[in-house]
């Protein structure tokens, strides 16, 4: 697909921001993205999942104020939406927002709640895909707590890139589990209470399984399907956010 103009400045934008900045500490990224590139035009989006808290509890360092996104998709573990209360609470994190899918799509096209058991792709798309295109089009970047270490599609994640005219980035990109473990212990972060029950990967109840020592931590997300992420981090939002200019946000 050809890049609109103001599309290819940014991907040159990011893939100059990876080769100058892609090799510093996470907590160096949070700061120069937050202080320095893009002041308040920059959110988190947090599922509350299994390590959440590191990324969280980095940026509150650096600004409770930072805007969390979490895509409230009416299908969370009740324990990820206490979690999401306590960690919040905690972190003193003063800004976060439910992001709901659209009322009337739910009503009109799964109206029984269900759709994940018989369409997970559509589900995924109306109650994430579209939600976080909406949550992020005000800002000019958004931060993620993805990790090269969590899939083999994720390998070759780099910190800055590119989606439509904005800049996502993965300050833990680089870091490793045991990075995270120790950064959790360090900091005395509480963990989801559900880790305690195998699962390494936390998203919504009926797509979310516990996983085995030794398995990929994202395997017990759809598991028994094809189904290897829900799109927020894909395409599908990229043609999403291209129908929501900069200028029109
Ligand atoms: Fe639906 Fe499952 Fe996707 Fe959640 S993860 S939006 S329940 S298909």
């Amino acid at each position: 697909m050809l890049l609109e103009t103001n599309e290819r400045t940014v991907a040159d934008e990011a893939r100059a921001l990876q080769a100058r900045y892609g090799n510093l500490e996470p907590a160096d990224i949070i700061e120069l993205a937050i202080d320095h590139l893009f002041n308040e035009e920059i959110a988190v989006v947090s599922s509350f999942g299994a390590e959440s808290s590191v990324l969280l509890h980095l940026i509150a360092q650096v600004d409770r104020a930072t805007p969390v996104l979490f895509l409230e998709t009416g299908k969370h573990f009740p324990a990820t939406l206490r979690y999401r209360d306590e960690l919040v609470g905690e972190l003193g994190m003063t800004d976060v927002h439910d992001i709901h899918p659209l009322q009337q799509t739910l009503k009109d096209e799964d109206p029984y709640g269900a759709m994940s058991m018989t369409n997970k792709d559509r589900c995924c798309y109306i109650r994430k895909v579209e939600p976080m295109a909406r949550a992020v089009a005000p800002y000019r970047a958004w931060m993620t707590g993805r990790k090269q270490f969590q899939a083999s599609t994720r390998n070759a994640l780099p910190v800055f890139e590119s989606v439509g005219e904005r800049i996502r980035i993965n300050p833990l990109a680089q870091w490793t589990s045991a990075d995270l473990q120790n950064y959790m212990v360090a900091n005395h972060l509480p963990p989801h209470p559900l880790v305690a029950e195998g699962y390494r990967s936390i998203g919504c109840m009926p797509c979310t399984q516990p996983v085995k020592e030794g398995e990929d931590a994202r395997s017990g997300r759809w598991a028994g399907s094809d189904k290897t992420e829900c799109g927020i981090h894909l395409t599908g939002l990229t043609d999403q956010l291209s129908n929501i200019s900069l200028t029109d946000s």
